[in-house]
């Protein structure tokens, strides 16, 4: 493996999952040995393994199970499935079997909301998961049967394309939009795509013009002088899961559009990086990078002309904020996904410290319209500052769940009329770190001037209790903070905290108060998006279904969340103390008498 990669630590992540998928765990003597061959310190080997969810420093048995843990999932009954599962294999999630053959535990949103619950198993997807499928797999497990010989139906991951519009739609021959690049040049091809208004899809909607146009006049740095071209492919925000689509059935298109970019900014090298829950794609993603090199449309001299670009896939592994595109490139470099202090950007200042445009999946597909159409014709779609068209993940309580594209502009309420959501209280678009909307805002649109979104659109029914959706984004975002500042390390787990004190009505007005006042101090002084964004559900939810929070607020008085007393009980079994002094209820008693 270390061969493969030439000894070369910013490829660590390849590195550790090529290794861990050979192993099975991480030992303690194979990171030393990493360390060693890439000329790193342990230390610096060990951080990057322990920060990713998907390496494991200890064993997790011979099958890992992650359900996955979405809202979407949960709605779908994922949590009776897993607790049948433990039951039945004798286990505790997140404990490993005492044979040491397996452990089961959640990780968050897979990307398969669509077709859910869904699982990982050794990082593998399996959709649609019911209790007959649970006890089959336990048998497979207790067989011993290798993965790859389980039933290849249990991995199918369906596109469900419910709407096309002109991405989805787009009829063009691999190397069409790219020839008419070249026949444009950089220059006129950067035009273009400033005119055609084109911008990013991943949710910021930064102008894809602006930000190529920065990478191409900035210079590179030192010896290893260069620019580079990355995808992010990292769509890790619950409820989205359209750029697998993309990445399924219209791969050409992405890797396409990432040339085209490599074309205006002046790169030679681009970079996918996949998230971790779509590692089943990514030998058919090397196959199709294969194939456009074998037609000329990747390497050097590509359709006969001068222009030199090719693509690499690096695979993440279970990361959130990796997403944050400077966290991303600090993964890329195999270091833990922190988002770094900004200026500089990666603009200027990116993968390996030079020139890097990042853009998601999706922009990228969109800009092959814009090659072979123009910019003219681009702006005939969407609405005046939205151009184009948006594609929605569509999940939660709708008859057709799956991907729907549309215009810019479209109203929600004829997302949910397209979708058969029969009886919406609220939908949440753009994920947990988006916006929670209720019947009265249907008639919004999706669009940068009403409702931004990089495409998660998850309706909720009259039946559901949006309290309990809050709740488990909180879970999410406590789960995902990166550690690296203390307003949302620290933040994001008082509020899960605080959401699970009010599910077991210990709340009061005061814990209420407490959720306003730690969204208000996490917004202004986190350091990157995760933190400012992570209490909007409880927020948004708190502002438009208070009901559902106030119904468990059965004090008005204040209730500690922490039990003292029972906290202490550890310490007291190990000292072998029960006398009445060990206990904090006769300290207190004792004070109050005196
Ligand atoms: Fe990490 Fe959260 Fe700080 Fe972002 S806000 S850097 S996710 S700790």
């Amino acid at each position: 493996v270390l061969d493969r990669h030439h000894h070369d630590g910013t490829r660590l992540m390849q590195i550790l999952r090529e290794i861990q998928e050979q192993l099975g765990w991480l030992a303690p003597e194979t990171l030393t040995s990493v360390a060693a061959t890439v000329g790193w310190p342990r230390a610096r080997v060990e951080g990057t393994a322990d920060f990713y969810s998907f390496f494991h420093t200890r064993p997790m048995g011979r099958y890992r199970v992650l359900w996955s843990d979405n809202i979407t999932d949960r709605m779908l009954g994922n949590t009776d499935l897993m607790d049948a599962m433990c039951k039945k294999l004798w286990l505790e999630p997140g404990r490993v079997s005492e044979d040491g053959l397996v452990s089961v535990d959640t990780t968050s949103c897979t990307g398969m909301c669509d077709q859910g619950p869904a699982l990982l198993v050794n990082y593998r997807a399996i959709t649609r998961m019911t209790p007959s499928r649970v006890d089959d797999m336990i048998e497979l497990i207790r067989k011993e049967a290798p993965v790859a010989e389980w039933p290849a139906a249990w991995f199918a991951v369906e596109d469900n394309i419910r709407r096309k519009g002109i991405l989805l739609d787009h009829g063009l021959v691999p190397g069409q939009a790219l020839a008419a690049a070249l026949e444009r040049g950089p220059e006129k091809m950067l035009a273009e795509i400033k005119d055609a208004k084109l911008r990013g899809r991943g949710g910021a909607g930064f102008g894809t013009g602006l930000k190529w146009e920065a990478c191409r006049n900035a210079a590179g740095h030192g010896a290893g002088a260069a620019h580079y071209v990355v995808c992010n492919a990292d769509e890790g925000e619950p409820g989205t899961f359209k750029d697998r689509v993309l990445l399924t059935s219209h791969a050409d298109l992405v890797f396409e559009g990432m040339s085209i970019a490599g074309l205006v900014v002046g790169a030679k090298k681009g970079l996918l990086y996949l998230r971790g829950e779509y590692r089943y794609l990514l030998e058919p993603l090397e196959s199709a990078l294969a194939a456009r090199r074998e037609a000329k449309l990747l390497g050097s001299n590509i359709l006969g002309t001068p222009f030199e670009f090719d693509i690499e896939i690096h695979l993440g592994a279970g990361a959130y904020i990796c997403g944050e595109e400077s966290a991303l490139i600090e993964s890329l470099e195999g270091k833990p996904g922190r988002p770094r202090i900004r200026p500089p950007f990666p603009v200027t200042h990116g993968y390996l410290d030079q020139p890097t445009t990042v853009n998601n999946v999706e922009t990228l597909a969109a800009a092959c319209l814009i090659a072979t159409h123009g910019s003219a014709w681009y702006l005939r779609h969407g609405t005046e500052k939205s151009s184009g068209s948006k594609i929605l993940s569509v999940s939660g309580d709708c008859e057709r769940p799956g991907i729907y594209e549309y215009p810019y502009g479209v109203t929600v309420r004829q997302v949910l009329d397209d979708c058969g959501a029969w009886n919406p209280q609220a939908v949440q678009v753009s994920g947990p770190s988006g916006i929670c909307l209720a019947e009265a805002e249907f008639g919004r649109r999706i669009a940068f001037e009403d409702i931004p979104t990089a495409g998660a659109f998850m309706a909720f029914d009259e039946t559901r209790d949006m309290f309990e959706v809050a709740r488990n984004f909180a879970h999410f975002f406590a789960h995902e903070s990166c550690g690296f500042c203390t307003p949302c390390r620290v933040g994001t787990t008082l509020v899960r905290n605080l959401m699970d004190k009010i599910a077991r009505n210990h709340g009061s007005p005061y814990d209420i108060n407490e959720l306003f006042k730690l969204h208000r101090l996490m917004q202004g002084a986190s350091h990157c998006g995760l933190g400012n964004s992570a209490c909007n559900p409880m927020f948004d939810t708190l502002n438009k279904f208070r009901p559902a929070y106030e119904r468990r607020l059965m004090s008005l008085n204040y209730e500690p969340a922490f039990d003292l007393d029972a906290a202490l009980s550890q310490a007291r079994q190990m000292t072998g103390r029960d006398d009445d002094a060990a206990h904090f209820s006769a300290h207190l008693q004792k004070e109050a008498e005196a």
